[in-house]
């Protein structure tokens, strides 16, 4: 099936309010464009230059996620376009995402992402570390930067059960950091979590958005 096939099934079986984002790396301009076509608008990518060279190929109005490692030195080149970075894992980066989109006279949306999978090498806040940087927030010195929720991965692992735990964990560190630090924000409600193997669990699991690749595009290379 095609990629504009794919994305029709999908959105057609996912909740109502579910967001879709279609994670498009290493994927071409071509295979955007069919799902493009299909009426998707959000796409994620997770590297700097290839979301550059596809942002500078199509449509103006694809609402671009950034969802890899973000380096401080490469905001720059992506807060004047993005529609939400939402890899956010370290007080630096905030300060930089302030400050480059202050610049481009832009406010910035925002996942912070959390760690919650059983392996060390998974990026994201620890999540005692999350709180110690939201503890020490303070938005009205971040007036470019918005903070709209949480990402994660889940372990990589077939067993369902430490996946369900790993989602299962992050709702309730969403449901606390929601009730500690943002109680009378409405725009803190995204909970970012599921991928292709994992997207049904982690929608049992309280996820708002879910970043799918290789169910929509095939493998890739
Ligand atoms: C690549 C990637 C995805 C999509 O993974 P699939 O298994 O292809 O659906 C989702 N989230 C992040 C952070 C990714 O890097």
């Amino acid at each position: 099936m095609s990629a504009g096939e794919n994305i029709k099934k999908l959105v057609s079986s996912l909740p109502a309010g579910t967001g879709l984002v279609a994670v498009s790396k290493f994927h071409t301009p071509e295979e955007i464009l069919g799902a493009y076509r299909a009426g998707q608008r959000m796409f994620g990518e997770s590297y700097v230059k290839e979301l550059l060279a596809k942002y500078e190929a199509l449509p103006r109005d694809i609402a671009w996620h950034f969802i890899g490692h973000l380096q401080t030195n490469k905001v720059r080149q992506i807060v004047p376009f993005v529609s939400l970075i939402e890899s956010v894992d370290s007080a630096r980066l905030v300060c930089e995402i302030q400050k480059q989109a202050f610049k481009a006279g832009r406010v910035v949306d925002t996942l912070l992402e959390i760690h919650v999978a059983k392996e060390e090498s998974k990026t994201g806040f620890p999540l005692d570390d999350c709180t110690a940087f939201l503890e020490s927030f303070d938005a009205a010195g971040y007036p470019n930067v918005r903070i709209r929720g949480l990402m994660t991965m889940a372990s990589n692992t077939d067993d369902r059960a430490v996946v369900r735990d790993d989602f299962r964990r992050a709702a309730d560190y969403f449901a606390f950091a929601k009730n500690r630090f943002f109680p009378s924000d409405d725009g803190f409600s995204v909970r970012s979590w599921g991928m292709s193997g994992d997207y049904l669990l982690a929608l049992e699991e309280g996820s708002t958005l879910v970043r799918i690749g290789t169910k929509i595009f095939g493998p890739r290379s």
